[in-house]
């Protein structure tokens, strides 16, 4: 579902090109559920805000889902965003003015979904999130843990062909966290895709496969409790 290559993230300070991620080349299969991690300034986000397509890498070749992003205008690429992908953050970056159930029926207003197949499915998704009687609450009136719930919910609305997370468990205790890693299980066990980045080696090893960052460049990569026989991945570095 995901295929990068050569991806190269250069920013600029002063006159210098500072290079974030150094030729990435990383290919992700519908189904799976992969854990990013990495030393604090290794390129983890800046990697996910590409796959996620909030931002444009300086050189490389994206393929979301079949889709070439190249050369996409920047509505072509929140269109395209908007569609497929369900993003999950450390901080829930829910819109504080909003009730729990508004903030879920977001992505479904991007996707142009009508109000009333909105509201029932911002119920669904609340409801199996263990959040149906809670719809109306604004975030503040909320714990953390039942705002990463929205948070959830909200990514789930629109059916995205791929989950996002960064640090989806850093802001929560480690009992509320184990509860939001159960969820993310039973979302890849239902088939969902799920790239997570996390500092949290409990996480990681949840996972199905770890890719580990370095100064931008990807040094790991490996299956977990395969069975020996599955190939551990070699990386081109
Ligand atoms: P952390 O674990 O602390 O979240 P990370 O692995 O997610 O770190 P990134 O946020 O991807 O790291 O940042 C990688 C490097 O890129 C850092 O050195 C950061 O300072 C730099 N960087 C990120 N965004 C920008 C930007 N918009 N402009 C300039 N430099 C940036
Ligand atoms: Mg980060």
């Amino acid at each position: 579902i995901i295929e990068l290559k050569d991806i190269v993230k250069t920013y600029k300070r002063g006159s210098e090109d500072l290079p974030i991620l150094r030729s990435i080349s990383l290919t992700v299969e519908e189904g799976d559920f992969v854990a990013i991690i990495g030393p604090s300034g290794s390129g983890k986000s800046t990697l996910m805000n590409t796959i996620g397509l909030l931002d444009v890498p300086t050189s490389g070749s994206y393929i979301l889902d079949g889709v070439v992003t190249e050369r996409m205008s920047d509505n072509e690429l929140a269109a395209l965003r908007n569609q497929k992908i369900g993003f999950i953050f450390q901080q829930f970056n829910l819109l504080p003015r909003l009730s729990a159930m508004e903030n879920v029926e977001l992505p479904m207003i991007y996707a142009g979904i009508p109000r009333k197949e909105r509201r029932e499915r911002a119920h669904e998704m609340l409801k199996m999130l263990g959040m149906g009687e809670r719809g109306h609450h604004k975030p503040s009136e909320l714990s953390g843990g039942q705002q990463q719930r929205v948070a959830i919910a909200r990514a789930l609305a629109i059916s995205p062909s791929l989950i996002l997370a960064d640090e989806p468990t850093g802001a929560l205790d480690s009992r509320t966290g184990e509860e939001v890693l159960e969820l993310i299980l039973q979302l890849n066990a239902q088939g969902n895709t799920i790239v997570l980045i996390t500092h949290d080696h409990h996480i990681a090893d949840n996972a199905k496969r770890v890719v580990a960052l370095r100064d931008g460049v990807i040094i790991d990569d490996y299956r977990n409790n395969a069975d020996k026989s599955d190939v551990k991945q070699e990386v081109s570095v």
